[in-house]
């Protein structure tokens, strides 16, 4: 309502409206400032093999320590960086520090490890990510095979023909590719024809509701039968129990991610996590 009063009225908003744009204030002229400050880390949700239950990478997640508002998520912060500009910087650091990480792995028995980090539709429509990342495989020797790059369908069919082209030249690297968030783009599924990929990661928002909603079992498992026969592997997003795990390893979905597994934690606790080999997870009932 006060927003069909016009722009001059901004006294008239309501108070929750004003602590909203009073938060964004407090994002946004700091944003800049946090990337210099250090304040941004890289949180890692582990991926798990449905049938072996074994970790198999982890997806790298941002995670902002703000001085004030302590640890900010990446869905209030994302929207305000892509605005701004500033998620090319941000997402230069990220690609940084996940190459980084590849090393590490590779130098200390984790070298099976992937890492998949998320695009944002900036960086895909912009020039600089395909320079930056030749730079980065050039500078660091590792087996890009293991660098997986996450791009949202809803980025991807901004520019399809850019987009197309794009995820040749990742893959042309060695790079892998995965389309994120699938089934939330409203788009035809003939774009899947026309992209080279590796992976779709099916929409947390089809699995939550795996079990109770019989159009989204459906969904679901249609999904991974049209990856499958396209040459795609499927990723889970979001299984959060052991009945979403069984159904989606019935359909023969081959990996997930979500918090029945692991939640998104600091990077030293991935690693002991990945080192222990999952003991966890076969505590929770998995399949030996
Ligand atoms: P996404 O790439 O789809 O990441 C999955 C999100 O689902 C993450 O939220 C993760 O914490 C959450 N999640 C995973 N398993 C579960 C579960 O079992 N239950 C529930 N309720 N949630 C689960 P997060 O970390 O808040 O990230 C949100 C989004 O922010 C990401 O969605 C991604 O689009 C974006 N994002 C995160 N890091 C980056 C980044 O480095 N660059 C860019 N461009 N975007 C990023
Ligand atoms: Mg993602
Ligand atoms: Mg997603
Ligand atoms: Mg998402």
């Amino acid at each position: 309502a006060a927003k069909s009063q016009g722009r001059g009225n901004f006294q008239f908003f309501s108070p929750s409206m004003n602590a909203a744009t009073h938060e964004r204030l407090l994002l946004e002229s700091r944003l800049w400032q946090a990337l210099e400050q250090n304040e941004f880390e890289l949180y890692l949700q582990a991926q798990v093999e449905l049938e072996g239950g074994g970790v198999i990478g982890a997806e790298a997640l941002l995670r902002w320590h703000h001085p004030e508002l302590g640890m900010v998520g990446p869905d209030r912060f994302i929207p305000i960086a892509e605005e701004s500009g500033l998620i090319l910087p941000l997402g230069d650091w990220v690609l940084r520090r996940a190459v980084e990480r590849l090393q590490l792995w590779r130098d200390g028995g984790l070298g099976h490890l992937r890492l998949a980090v998320n695009l944002s539709a900036r960086q895909c429509h912009g020039s600089a990510l395909l320079p930056q990342l030749d730079r980065l495989l050039a500078e660091s020797g590792i087996n890009p095979a293991l660098l997986e790059l996450e791009i949202t369908e809803s980025a991807a069919m901004q520019d399809p023909e850019h987009s197309r082209k794009l995820l040749r030249e990742l893959r042309s690297r060695g790079l892998k590719v995965a389309i994120d968030d699938f089934g939330t783009g409203y788009s035809s599924l003939s774009y899947l024809k026309l992209f080279e990929l590796d992976r779709i990661k099916i929409d947390r928002g089809f699995v939550k509701d795996i079990e109770t909603d019989p159009n989204d079992a459906v969904i679901v498992a249609a999904t991974i039968a049209l990856a499958h026969s396209l040459g795609l592997a499927v990723v889970a997003e979001g299984v959060e129990t052991a009945a979403q795990r069984e159904f989606l390893r019935s359909k023969g979905c081959e990996e997930a991610q979500g918090y029945l597994f692991a939640r998104p934690v600091p990077v030293e606790q991935f690693e002991a996590l990945a080192r222990a080999g999952m003991a966890g997870y076969a505590e929770l009932g998995a399949p030996s």
